[in-house]
């Protein structure tokens, strides 16, 4: 029986076993499919405070890791593939295991869903990137094509036009999914170039290690093209991690977490940090904020609730 469990280890399930293996309860965290959560797949952090020259997003992970090892948290690996939420204490299954918890935060984090090619896999953080607020600053004055038709492609497009000497979106319809607001300020943005009904075939070069060029298909003509950037930002959406939680936990339409008061769910005891429930700001700090409020509520929540 654990005090509390943390399922999830990027910057806000780190953040939750800092701060409740220093309130002294112990901390079992569960490290999920992605270790790390999304920090681990990008280069170079800049923007969160008090890295002067900025930190590798796996180096960040590693010493927060440690941190938390440092105050008696214990990690064990496995995804989370059930979970029962009906009464305390909460039990999670992870592998072979059935772990019983008092209290339970849940940080699984979201995935960016990627394209599903396998030149894309070998170049992320090489050129290929989820995040244009993360890596928008290293395209300066480069050519860069963003892929996606929603909202989050005209945002990252939009914003990464402050960096880039043009920016590309490339989407699979003639329609966009995007709102119009959102579109009609790409469309109205000179650096902004559209092409429809494309889709990305092939990210060059993966044997240099860096981005180069796509090969580009021609949805209706099949016909294929070259296209050269330095840059591939794929923006086609983020799926949170919260299958297992279905019909326990309440989520939005797309499948995030509703949180209350901060980071309380609907289940009392059970906490919510992160981009598990966030597909707002989706940035280290912020993740690693509401890991702190999660485990200063799951502190408070099992002085008051002894099992
Ligand atoms: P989204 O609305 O689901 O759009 C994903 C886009 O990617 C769609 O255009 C989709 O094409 C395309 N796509 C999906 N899989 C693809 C694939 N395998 N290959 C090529 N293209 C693919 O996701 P989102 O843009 O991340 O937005 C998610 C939610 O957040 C939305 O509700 C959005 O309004 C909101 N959001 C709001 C703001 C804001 O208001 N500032 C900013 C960002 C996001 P199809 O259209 O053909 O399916």
């Amino acid at each position: 029986m654990h005090k509390v469990i943390i399922i999830g280890s990027g910057c806000a399930g780190l953040t939750a076993a800092i701060y409740t293996a220093r309130a002294d309860l112990s901390p079992l965290v569960l490290d999920g499919y992605e270790p790390g959560g999304q920090l681990a797949l990008t280069t170079l952090v800049e923007n969160f405070p008090g890295f002067t020259d900025g930190i590798l997003g796996p180096e960040f992970i590693e010493l927060t890791r440690k941190q938390a090892q440092r105050f008696g948290t214990e990690f064990r690996s496995g995804a989370v593939t059930a979970v029962d939420l009906s009464k305390r204490p909460f039990k999670v299954v992870a592998g072979k295991e059935t772990y019983e918890s008092e209290a339970l935060i849940v940080a699984a984090g979201a995935s960016a869903r990627m394209l599903g090619i396998e030149s894309e896999k070998h170049l992320l953080g090489h050129g290929v990137s989820t995040c244009a607020t993360c890596d928008g600053y290293f395209f300066r004055d480069r050519e860069i094509l963003v892929v996606g038709g929603g909202d989050t492609a005209m945002e990252e497009a939009t914003f990464l036009t402050k960096f880039a000497k043009r920016v590309t979106i490339v989407h699979r319809r003639n329609d966009f999914r995007a709102t119009r607001i959102m579109l009609d300020r790409a469309r109205a943005n000179e650096k902004i170039k559209f092409m429809t009904p494309y889709v990305v075939e092939e990210v060059h070069n993966v044997e240099n290690k860096s981005v180069e060029s796509v090969q580009l298909r021609n949805v209706e003509t099949n016909a294929l093209s070259k296209l050269d950037v330095e840059g591939v930002f794929v923006a086609i959406g983020h799926d949170p991690n919260t299958k297992v939680f279905k019909g326990q936990l309440e989520m939005d339409d797309a499948g995030y977490l509703i949180t209350h008061d901060g980071p309380k769910t609907n289940v009392e005891g059970v906490f919510a940090a992160g981009d598990v429930q966030d597909h707002r700001y989706r940035q280290a700090i912020t993740a690693a904020g509401s890991g702190c409020m999660a485990a200063i509520d799951a502190e408070k929540f099992l002085a008051e609730h002894k099992l």
